[in-house]
């Protein structure tokens, strides 16, 4: 494997899980090495004319990873930290998901080493629009479908598919999802990861004979991912005691007003400042005594340095990879239910697998029917995952892998690339 592929610490760890698990589940040696290297690792550079008359540099990645079992999907990250070994991590990562979710996809990830808040609007479409025309013979509804993720979002969804088209010379609605309802998008995108992260925790309290409604729950992150989960476990009657974003956090141990923190941060550009709710840091949302931990902001923000500081009794990863593999290990010697990003945030890419499959069809569903089978692809999965666990006494992180694998493994000896 060429050795800047692995420099990060996401990479790190996806690798780590991917050998227990395959030790696990008794993965070939083959498959195994097939599945350590992205297929194509494409690095573009995206001059943009800025506001001001120069003219910036910026560089994008985008990794697909593996398309075994369908075309490559996966999200599109603007970030200043963006790299490519983070990118083959998520998009190694993708793979695991989109085939533990039983969808026919593959996995990719991409991004743009930027920081967006510090563009204009139009700066930033130009970026876009230059970086789609760049990774134009990669993608396309039957190779490679990018997706929103942190940093970037329908808006940016929508230039992508009118570039794309522009330069097809027809209409291409399935070559993003993610992308707004009124140019093909799905009804339930936007919420469909932090819905997928609400199941996921229903049935991990499942395992306790518990009910989201009698217990505590504290957020990190208010995106996309986090103001989603935290807003629909409040519409189930879940206490959620502690939500963040890049501010800080708010805590009341009576349980937040979800629906009105939703207008107040709309209105201030953040939650810091909500009434009745104290102010605490980030890191003190992660140590709280809470029945659910959902961290849905950044990579390693549980890891060996902090872990024995949590009290939560089940976290659920909601952005990818939160918990470091090691810190993993601990957690779960202590008691405490590690429910692994791969499954607990795959509802946004199984709503994209929907979305995809709307477009193809030019056919579009009701939100009602959308839930519904998002909430029947989350709860197999699940279940899937637990049995597993349960079957061969292993966490939930290294039942999710083996689970992905085995399913990868099966495809791969089918089309003669592995045995
Ligand atoms: P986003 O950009 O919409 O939101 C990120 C949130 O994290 C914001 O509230 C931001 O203020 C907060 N944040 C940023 N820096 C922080 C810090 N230092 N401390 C605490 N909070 C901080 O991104 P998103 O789409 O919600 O993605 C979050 C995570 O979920 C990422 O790991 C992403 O890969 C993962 N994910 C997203 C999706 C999706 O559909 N959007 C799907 C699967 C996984």
């Amino acid at each position: 494997m060429a050795a800047f592929l692995s420099t990060s610490d996401l990479f790190k760890n996806v690798m780590k899980t991917m050998k227990e698990a395959g030790e696990i589940a008794n993965i070939s040696p083959n498959a195994l090495e097939r599945l350590k290297t992205p297929r194509r690792s494409i690095m573009v550079s995206i001059p943009v004319s800025m506001d001001d008359g120069n003219i910036k540099v910026f560089t994008g990645y985008r990794v697909q990873h593996n398309q075994t079992l369908g075309p490559f999907k996966g999200g599109l990250r603007y970030h200043e930290t963006v790299n490519l070994s983070e990118v083959a991590g998520l998009a190694t990562l993708m793979t695991m998901k989109t085939s533990l979710l039983q969808l026919p996809l593959g996995g990719a990830k991409g991004g743009v080493e930027v920081d967006p808040s510090k563009l204009s609007n139009h700066e930033l479409e130009k970026l876009t629009r230059s970086f789609a025309t760049e990774l134009g013979p990669f993608i396309g509804p039957d190779k490679d479908i990018p997706a929103p993720d942190v940093g970037t979002d329908s808006q940016t969804m929508a230039w992508i598919l009118d570039t794309y088209s522009s330069e097809s010379g027809y209409a291409q609605t399935g070559v993003v999802t993610g992308k707004p309802v009124e140019i093909g998008g799905s009804l339930g995108r936007d919420s469909a990861t932090g819905l997928g992260v609400v199941y996921t925790i229903e049935k991990a309290l499942e395992t306790r004979n518990e009910n989201i409604k009698d217990v505590t729950i504290a957020i990190q992150g208010f995106g996309k991912v986090g103001l989603h989960a935290a807003n629909e476990a409040f519409a189930l009657g879940g206490k959620i005691v502690s939500v963040s974003d890049v501010e800080g956090a708010i805590y009341n141990p009576e349980g937040l007003n979800i629906r009105e923190l939703i207008q107040f941060s709309h209105e201030k550009g953040s939650v810091i400042g909500f009434p009745g709710a104290k102010a605490i840091t980030n890191d003190e949302l992660l140590f709280l005594d809470v029945d659910v931990l959902a961290p849905c902001a950044l990579d390693g923000v549980i890891n060996s340095i902090n872990v024995n500081n949590v009290r939560a009794k089940i976290i659920v990863e909601g952005a990818n990879g939160p918990v470091t593999a090691n810190a993993s290990h601990i957690l779960n010697s202590n008691g405490i239910m590690v429910v692994p990003d791969i499954l607990a945030n795959g509802g946004g890419v199984v709503v994209s697998y929907f979305e995809w499959v709307q477009d193809l069809d030019w056919h579009f569903w009701e939100e009602a029917t959308v839930r519904g089978k998002l909430k029947s692809v989350m709860y197999k999965s699940f279940d899937k995952v637990w049995s597993f666990s349960k079957e061969h006494h292993k966490d939930m992180r290294t039942s999710a892998m083996a689970v992905a694998l085995l399913r990868l493994e099966k495809a791969l000896k089918l089309r003669g690339q592995a045995w």
